[in-house]
């Protein structure tokens, strides 16, 4: 059984069927890209899997137990947790401060780090920890963005487009961190339009349009699937 089932899950906006009904499995020893045009469905996915808007029909399960529509805080605590663009920090503190406070909440249940010291070391990030949040470079905030996700003790990352912006050397030295995690029994599913990332990345890709999933498998094959081909190049 996969950490996360997502069964049939469908949402519509008013008239726009933004996913039309996906089945998804992720473990927490995978990285799963999920990848697709844009308006094909992907932040939506994420949304409705974190809670963050209800589905219309379908269900999501986490480690056996269904938690399709609990609500958003609820699928967090449970340690199924994701990322937003724009890393949600408080930009008056230090790194270190940012990330101690999202330990102290993680570590209620039990956390996977013993302290969060250990967590800026696995970002990269212990060099710049008296840094104030707000005037790190780009690079190292997003680094700062992963830290507080990682200091809940997640055991599912949902990362949204956690390569937007960086340059070429900083997506690269991002995307080794990530490859770090499901070693650590940390899950990771990712949207991102790198597609070189993603292939390097990733052991799985899922690839949506118009909220339908069209492919999955392993990058290499999925990438030189027809039906992809033509949804990023055209007929
Ligand atoms: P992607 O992340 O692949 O770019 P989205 O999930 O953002 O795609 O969007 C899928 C479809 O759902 C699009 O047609 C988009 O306009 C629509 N949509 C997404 N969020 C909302 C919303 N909050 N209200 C109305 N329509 C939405």
């Amino acid at each position: 059984m996969a950490a996360l089932e997502v069964r049939g899950l469908r949402k519509q906006f008013g008239g726009v069927v933004a996913l039309n009904g996906i089945d998804l499995d992720i473990g927490t020893d995978q990285v799963v890209g999920i990848v697709g045009p844009n308006g094909s469905g992907k932040t939506t996915l994420f949304n409705v899997v974190t809670g963050v808007h209800p589905a219309t029909a379908g269900t999501v399960s986490w480690q056996g137990q269904d938690i399709t529509n609990i609500g958003a805080h609820r699928i967090a605590r449970k340690r199924l947790v994701r990322t937003f663009q724009q890393a949600m920090s408080f930009p008056g503190l230090t790194v270190d401060e940012n990330v101690r406070i999202a330990w102290e909440q993680g570590r209620m249940g039990g956390s996977r780090w013993a302290s969060p010291g250990m967590i800026l070391d696995f970002v990269g990030l212990a060099p710049l920890g008296r840094a104030i949040a707000g005037s790190l470079p780009f690079g190292s905030l997003r680094r700062l963005g992963l830290a507080v996700a990682l200091g809940v003790s997640p055991e599912l990352l949902l990362l949204d487009e956690p390569g937007a912006g960086l340059n070429d050397s900083e997506a690269q030295a991002f995307a080794a961190v990530i490859a770090q995690l499901p070693p650590q029994g940390i899950g990771v599913c990712l949207i991102d339009h790198d597609m070189d990332m993603m292939a390097e990345l990733c052991d799985r890709l899922v690839v949506l349009d118009f909220g339908t999933k069209i492919a999955e498998g392993p990058p290499a094959e999925v990438l030189n699937d027809p039906k992809v081909r033509e949804v990023y190049l055209g007929p």
